[in-house]
């Protein structure tokens, strides 16, 4: 066996630097192991994932001399099978109009998502409707109807500081008066006042349940994937906020490699829609298990 010492070294190799041609084969022993939990932890997969994956990965390998591409292979095989339970398109066409709540805090990226989802539907020739549900905020009223422009798409306002249940209510009668396929509602993001934030959604949903009991059809929960750890509490909170049916990625593009999704996947197990992969229109991708696993095991 090779000195203690080189193992940090080849396990940089395998996770990080990306040199795959290594012929260099090695025991996966315990040490082995633990080291790729490490990396696995500090990818913020989280610790309970990081040890289950790893116990698979041991499962008929444990003292088996193995290369750097084949230890790479079960870790992207291992990651993708606890991520291909949750990749799932969002559900389309169940309702005519179908109704999408959109939530997540300020800056995860709801309102560039929403008008991506917006361009994709319409290029699919759907008809869309847009509630800037974010009522206190001008910013984000402006920056949605700036969306709803490229996407050609209409954007329904209220004005500043009105109920947004109120518009949302409006929104949906319009939409379905229209006979349109979707109507996607922004919310507000603020978390600094969560009760506030909790009764303003009950609402939205109260409301336009009076016109489809079944609505909202999706609550769609937008997550920054930069922000580590972070993202298990948004998900947390979200739910005790809001019905989360399913999650969407943003900024997957750029340096972060989204380990959290494994440690969302694993301990929440909420479809993830699709993943932003930049701040163009087009840049909304659906999730494949695979290539995700392949990109963060490098
Ligand atoms: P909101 O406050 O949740 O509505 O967030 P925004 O949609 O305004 O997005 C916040 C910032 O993140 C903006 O600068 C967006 O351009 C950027 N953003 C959103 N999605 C992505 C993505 O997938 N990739 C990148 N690189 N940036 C994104």
């Amino acid at each position: 066996p090779e000195p203690a010492t080189q193992k940090p070294g080849l396990l940089g190799r395998i996770l990080r630097r990306g040199e795959t041609k290594t012929v260099v084969r090695r025991v996966l022993d315990d040490d082995m192991l633990e080291s790729l939990e490490e990396l696995m932890i500090a990818s913020d997969m989280g610790v309970d994932t990081a040890l289950r994956i790893s116990a698979n990965i041991a499962e008929g390998r444990l003292g088996k001399k193995m290369s750097v591409e084949e230890i790479k292979g079960a870790l992207s095989t291992e990651i993708a099978r606890v991520m291909e339970p949750v990749a799932k398109p969002l559900p389309l066409y169940q309702k005519r109009p179908q109704v999408v709540l959109v939530v997540g805090v300020n800056g995860a990226g709801k309102t560039t998502t929403i008008g991506k989802l917006a361009s994709q539907f319409r290029a699919a020739g759907k008809s869309v409707v847009i509630a800037a549900g974010d009522t206190f905020r001008a910013a984000a009223v402006e920056q949605l109807q700036v969306w709803g422009d490229r996407a050609g798409v209409p954007v329904l306002t209220a004005p500043e500081g009105s109920d947004p249940a109120s518009l949302a209510f409006d929104a949906l009668t319009k939409a379905r008066d229209e006979g349109a396929d979707l109507l996607m509602i922004d919310t507000a993001g603020r978390l600094q006042n969560r009760q506030d934030l909790m009764e303003e959604l009950a609402k939205i949903v109260r409301v336009i349940k009076k016109i489809d009991p079944d609505a909202p059809h999706n609550t769609l929960l937008v997550l920054d994937a930069t922000t580590g750890q972070n993202a298990l509490n948004q998900v947390d909170t979200f739910q005790k906020l809001a019905d989360v049916s399913g999650l969407v990625m943003t900024k997957l593009d750029g340096t972060a490699k989204g380990g959290v999704l494994v440690a969302l996947a694993d301990k929440f197990g909420l479809p993830i829609h699709a993943i932003g992969v930049g701040e163009q229109i087009d840049d909304l991708a659906p999730f494949d298990p695979q290539d995700f696993a392949r990109a963060l095991t490098g």
